[in-house]
């Protein structure tokens, strides 16, 4: 439906892209698209317009009904798979792209699709959450790539995890002396919840602590801090994200550019959760306030 912005391009090191908004139809019905001449082109680049098999009882032209991509899955997981793109009818130039749940290159209705090339031979194709999409691209305030250094919003956040890290191995809290108090117990329901798992990427096996648990620590998504910009609670469980020491710092003192991704996935894995318990926050008052602009 379009082609790939100069933003779109920067995002992805694309040298040529296009993207288009999935539609019911596609989704549910005919389980494929019908490229537009952007994404033709891109698609093109790669394979040659005669290297298509044809159908509708045209005689075949040899050449392999699927071609080769690497995947873009929803969270950035990319893997190479083989797609059926073929010209559907006898004559023509409509070219179909069909749908395949085993691949992963399944999107549903309401969710961006998009292909590019960059320095690979094979194109690259990917599904993106609208959400995610038009948060990245079309929000007009917002640029990803315009973070500034950030705050320190949570100076006490070393003495938090000494206590919730004393209370998983099972050893004497000493008594808190926080400006902002956080409950140890809600911090162990959170990690009981989260399986003891990090929240940014369950893979990340750290070290079983005195109790025998995979050790995490716990990071209030709105920091207590901003306590008095809300009414409902922030040291609630759903404010907590669950992650390994090391996503842990990173949200912390990483750059700010390369924490959207995080941040992205934080939002979506939390955002009912925080809806629930009556915190209003959107996902651009959020990203303000770790590019450390504050809450707006
Ligand atoms: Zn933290
Ligand atoms: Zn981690």
């Amino acid at each position: 439906m379009s082609k790939f912005t100069l933003e779109m391009n920067r995002y992805f090191s694309a040298t040529v892209g296009a993207y288009s908004l999935v539609t019911d139809r596609e989704a549910t019905g005919d389980k494929s698209v019908t490229l537009d001449r952007y994404e033709k082109e891109v698609i093109f680049s790669a394979y040659h317009p005669d290297s298509f098999e044809r159908r509708g009882g045209a005689e075949s032209t040899g050449y392999d009904s699927h071609k080769e991509f690497i995947f873009h899955d929803r969270n950035h997981i990319r893997s190479k798979i083989k797609l059926a793109i073929v010209y559907p009818k006898k004559t023509g130039q409509e070219l179909r792209l069909y749908f395949s749940k085993p691949t992963g290159f399944d999107p549903q209705a309401g969710e961006y699709w998009y292909i590019f090339r960059d320095g690979d031979d094979v194109p690259h194709i990917g599904v993106m959450d609208s959400f995610v999409w038009e948060n990245i691209f079309q929000s007009k305030s917002y640029d990803p790539f315009l973070f500034k250094s950030q705050q320190n919003f949570d100076d006490e956040d070393d003495s938090y995890q000494k206590e919730v890290g004393a209370a998983i191995a099972g050893l004497p809290i000493s008594t808190s002396n926080l400006k902002y108090r956080r409950s140890s117990t809600v911090a162990k329901n959170a990690l009981k919840a989260a399986n003891y798992l990090c929240e940014a990427e369950p893979s990340h096996v750290t070290f079983s602590t005195a109790a025998g648990l995979n050790y995490q620590e716990c990071h209030h998504l709105i920091p207590v801090s901003l306590q008095n910009h809300f009414e409902a609670g922030l040291d609630v469980e759903e404010n907590i994200a669950v992650l390994c020491a090391t996503c842990h710092r990173f949200l912390h003192y990483g750059r700010g550019e390369e924490k959207f991704e995080l941040l992205t996935k934080l939002w979506l894995a939390k955002k009912d959760g925080l809806d629930r318990r009556q915190i209003k926050i959107s996902f651009k008052e959020l990203l303000s306030i770790y590019t450390g602009n504050g809450l707006l």
